[in-house]
């Protein structure tokens, strides 16, 4: 990170970079989060997030750099919105869409604004799906994270080592989902049949976190 040029902001080729480190992680894990749904669920989520994720891409070579966040954002929300049938595509879709329209039309985010557009995305996700910490959900994973991004930069670390213990957090937030009922979602239907497995919203948003804290840091995934 010591001789990246924008080791304290993150470009919009940094933000296509995340997305195609994501893509790669859920077609890399794609079995892993199907096994985790196929547990509470109906076994699809692997091959939902693989197919947004491959979907997002194929526009996103096809369309070129995104000029800013916003065209960024819109791209990514709307394509996942319109390719995933299960409920993860559009609270995702919420997701990135509503970083686009908090950054706006900038193409460089500093700590506070990257701070500023995930918590807007994570709003998003919960006035969607209306769930609650521990309902064991993806946000049991997102927030924990955003917490450790906001501490981290407090602290005065850098983008790449707050997006690395958003990682660390997010992948804990996941590991805390196991032994939590879960009140939203499919898993739902299971009432406390559903504790004592990993929610696999959390297990892909834990990747999320890593292919973020991946193309920040220029990390390997
Ligand atoms: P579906 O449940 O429609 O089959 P997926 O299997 O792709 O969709 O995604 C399931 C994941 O979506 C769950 O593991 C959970 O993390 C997340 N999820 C479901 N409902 C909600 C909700 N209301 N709020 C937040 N996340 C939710
Ligand atoms: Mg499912």
């Amino acid at each position: 990170m010591a001789d990246s040029a924008h080791a304290d902001t993150v470009t919009i080729d940094q933000l296509v970079d995340w997305l195609s480190r994501f893509r790669d992680l859920v077609v890399d894990k794609q079995a892993y989060l199907t096994e985790l749904d196929s547990a509470i669920g109906d076994a699809d989520h692997g091959s939902n997030m693989a197919r947004g994720m491959k979907a997002v891409m194929e526009k996103v070579t096809a369309a070129g750099t995104p000029s800013g966040v916003d065209q960024w954002g819109k791209l990514v929300g709307m394509t996942l919105v319109s390719s995933v049938g299960g409920a993860s595509g559009p609270l995702y879709g919420t997701f990135f869409l509503r970083i686009g329209t908090t950054a706006g039309a900038t193409s460089t985010l500093d700590g506070a604004s990257l701070s500023a557009a995930l918590r807007a995305g994570l709003a998003g996700v919960v006035s969607r799906g209306n769930a609650e910490p521990a309902d064991k959900t993806m946000i049991d994973a997102m927030g924990p994270a955003l917490d450790a991004l906001d501490e981290s930069l407090a602290r005065g670390d850098d983008l790449a080592a707050a997006c690395d213990a958003a990682r660390a957090a997010a992948e804990s937030g996941r590991d805390a989902t196991k032994p939590l009922v879960a009140r939203k979602g499919r898993a739902s239907y299971l009432g406390d049949r559903s504790a004592g497995h990993l929610d696999p919203g959390a297990a892909s948003t834990a990747l999320l976190f890593t292919a973020l804290a991946g193309a920040v840091g220029g990390k390997a995934t």
